[in-house]
């Protein structure tokens, strides 16, 4: 493996965000998953092994044909991963996670509505949910990335969900702004009848939205 100043920094920046969502409890244990794109393919957090033990080195490099640079499996999901940044350009990390709320939602197939103006950062207003496959499999990619047509993010049916960014701090936003909607949406529905904005609203919010986000992570 060629570690370059460039890699060592993309694969702690992979393994602090890995650490963060954790820490924040989007994530637990050794669940989900995180890449960057790097060169022709990406780098991919290894599959089954704690993030507080991942040194640099333990980061994967997988190329758009799915071979494998690294001394360990790369994440079972790596196909969902390779195929949305071979397919979007645009993309530059995507974050994988089980959180309780948003899975929540994925356990009853039900995609988040327009309850917060925040659902436009998904890119519509709804966030969806991904048809059910077993996981690790090219159907739950081919399923991902039907459900992402035209957003950024997405639900997965009994499973959790999925978030893209530009650059790993962006996708990791993206992640807990998700969850934080299913959070709001699921404690609304105990307190009363939730209200949802009208589409021309969320429309308003996307043109509003096209350049916000993260800022000063230090990321491009
Ligand atoms: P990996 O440890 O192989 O990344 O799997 C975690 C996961 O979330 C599978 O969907
Ligand atoms: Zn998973």
């Amino acid at each position: 493996m060629d570690m370059t100043p460039e890699r060592l920094d993309l694969c702690e920046r992979i393994i602090g965000a890995a650490r963060a969502m954790n820490a924040s409890g989007l994530n637990q244990g050794t669940s989900g998953n995180i890449s960057a794109r790097w060169g022709d393919g990406l780098l991919i957090t290894p599959s089954g092994i704690p993030y507080d033990q991942l040194g640099a080195r333990d980061i994967v490099g997988v190329d758009w044909d799915g071979n494998v640079d690294g001394a360990h499996k790369p994440s079972s999901e790596w196909r969902i991963h390779r195929d949305i940044l071979y397919a979007r350009p645009e993309t530059g990390a995507v974050v994988h996670a089980h959180p309780i709320y948003a899975t929540a939602f994925a356990i009853n197939r039900t995609p988040l509505p327009a309850v917060h103006y925040m659902v436009a950062a998904g890119g519509g207003s709804t966030i969806p949910v991904a048809d059910y496959a077993t996981f690790g499999t090219p159907e739950l990619s081919d399923n991902v990335l039907a459900a992402l047509s035209g957003r950024t993010c997405c639900l997965m049916a009994n499973h959790g969900l999925v978030a893209t960014g530009s650059n790993v701090a962006k996708a990791l936003w993206l992640a807990e702004e998700v969850e934080a909607l299913a959070h709001q949406y699921a404690t609304a529905l105990q307190v009363g009848t939730p209200v949802v904005l009208s589409d021309a609203e969320i429309d308003r919010v996307l043109e509003k939205m096209k350049d916000y986000g993260p800022r000063g992570s230090g990321e491009t």
